[in-house]
């Protein structure tokens, strides 16, 4: 399963990945002013918390990313000829 890392100490509890992740895996601590991860078993590997973190405090281990073929132009226009 994926693993998620909140850096604690880079944190700056913005909150900004709470509000971005749309499964809602992350949380807001107030008593450590901190985000946590509440439900790591929702999270799809988006990585949109990882990149949107301005302190770079979140980092995801043991996923694997499946490539998006449907924005790929060159493979949609082999596919044309079949339409
Ligand atoms: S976006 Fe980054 S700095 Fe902001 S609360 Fe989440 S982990 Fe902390
Ligand atoms: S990678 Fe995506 S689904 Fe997972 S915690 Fe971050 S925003 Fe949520």
């Amino acid at each position: 399963m994926i693993s998620i890392t909140i850096h604690e100490q880079a944190c700056r509890g913005c909150q900004m990945c709470v509000d971005v992740c749309p499964t809602k895996v992350l949380s807001f601590d107030d008593d450590k002013r901190l985000c946590v991860v509440q439900t790591p078993q929702d999270c799809i590997a988006c990585l949109t918390c990882s990149y949107l973190c301005p302190s770079g405090a979140i980092s995801h281990a043991d996923y694997h990313t499946v490539k998006n073929f449907y924005r790929d132009l060159a493979f949609g226009s082999r596919m044309s000829r079949f339409l």
